[in-house]
C-alpha cells in the first residue's frame, strides 16, 4: 500500500452509493460522523454497530460523513472541519479499536 493512498480521507454527503463503496471495500477503516453538535460529532471503527443502525438505512449520508484508513489524518480532518469540538465513540473505544500507532 502507498503512503499516498492511506493518507486520504474521504468525505460523502448525501451519497448513499459512495459511502457505501467506501465502506465495504474498508472494514478496517474509521469513519467520523459530522452531525455538528459537540455531543453527536463521533469518531468510529467501520465494524461499530452503531454504524448499521436500521433506522439511518438508506439515509447514512443524511449527515456528512469523513472516512479514511488513516486514523490520524481523519483525526487531524475532524479537528479542522469542527469547531464546537468531537469525541471518539465509547463503543468503539471499549473494544479498543480506536487506538494511534
Ligand atoms: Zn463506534
Amino acid at each position: 500500500m502507498s503512503e499516498k493512498a492511506t493518507n486520504i480521507v474521504e468525505s460523502f454527503h448525501n451519497d448513499e452509493i459512495g459511502y457505501k463503496e467506501w465502506f465495504y471495500s474498508n472494514l478496517n477503516g474509521y469513519i467520523f460522523n459530522h452531525f455538528g453538535t459537540a455531543e453527536m460529532n463521533k469518531l468510529h471503527h467501520a465494524s461499530c454497530s452503531t454504524l448499521k443502525t436500521k433506522k439511518y438505512e438508506g439515509r447514512w449520508t443524511s449527515y456528512e460523513k469523513f472516512c479514511s484508513n488513516d486514523l490520524r489524518a481523519l483525526v487531524k480532518e475532524a479537528d479542522q472541519v469542527t469547531k464546537v469540538g468531537w469525541s471518539f465513540c465509547k463503543l468503539c473505544e471499549k473494544k479498543g479499536l480506536l487506538f494511534l500507532r
